[in-house]
């Protein structure tokens, strides 16, 4: 079933790149495995997935443990400060930095663990109060900040666009995230690279792939509905 769902998605996003005639640059799917059980991670492991992506630190240690070792995890979620030193050393990219202090506790660790961890800024590009994410306006002067951290490097940015019914609604938040990365790689800011564009979910990543998205976060669509405890 998991195979299944990732063929196809991985379908549509072939299709999504000749919509615009993209060539290079293929966007990666990283497949959304939070709530899910280990069982479901080396389903989608077997049907070729080495990108996962979770929003709890505790759920990612865990799954970190016991799945197999060429997996690229990435931190989707939002960082708490005093949590930055169990996975600084086991993710590849830190997609949710949106604040200096954040962004100094991720370099205080991985100087201290001998690492270079990649982040992106998490922008909230659609100005919804409830998420996080810094506002358009205030993410070069972030930038511009953590680029003098050690052990810190700004690979791009991120959005989490709002929940709609027509992906179509959403094109105009992914048109400005890239405009806004394009803005920023403009200025030649030493340690900042600005090739990452993480947007795009199950909802909405044939549009954003439209707009340039480098890494698409796709949970539903593969692995089904999420069920939460509470
Ligand atoms: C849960 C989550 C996703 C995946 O959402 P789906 O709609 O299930 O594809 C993507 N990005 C972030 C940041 C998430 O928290």
């Amino acid at each position: 079933m998991i195979a299944r769902n990732i063929q196809v998605v991985k379908e549509k996003i072939i299709q999504a790149c000749n919509k615009v005639s993209r060539v290079d640059n293929f966007p990666i799917l990283i497949a959304v495995s939070k709530t899910k059980p280990i069982e479901m991670l080396q389903e989608a492991y077997d049907a070729g997935c080495r990108d996962f992506g979770e929003n709890k630190v505790q759920e990612l240690i865990d799954k970190y443990d016991k799945m197999p070792k060429d997996i690229k995890w990435h931190m989707i979620g939002h960082l708490q400060t005093n949590k930055v030193k169990y996975i600084v050393d086991k993710v590849a990219l830190i997609h949710s930095v949106d604040s200096l202090k954040l962004a100094m506790e991720i370099s205080k660790e991985a100087v201290k663990k001998n690492v270079t961890v990649d982040v992106l800024i998490e922008v909230n590009v659609a100005g919804e109060e409830t998420k996080f994410g810094v506002k358009p306006e205030d993410t070069e002067e972030l930038v511009r900040k953590i680029a003098v951290l050690q052990g810190i490097h700004v690979k791009g940015l991120m959005t989490i666009a709002p929940y709609v019914e027509n992906q179509e609604e959403n094109r105009q938040y992914f048109a400005k995230l890239r405009q806004l990365s394009v803005d920023i790689r403009d200025k030649n800011i030493d340690n900042v690279y600005m090739d990452v564009l993480s947007m795009g979910m199950t909802g909405d990543y044939q549009v954003a792939i439209e707009e340039g998205a480098t890494y698409v976060r796709v949970g539903t669509g593969l692995f089904g509905e999420r069920q939460y405890i509470v």
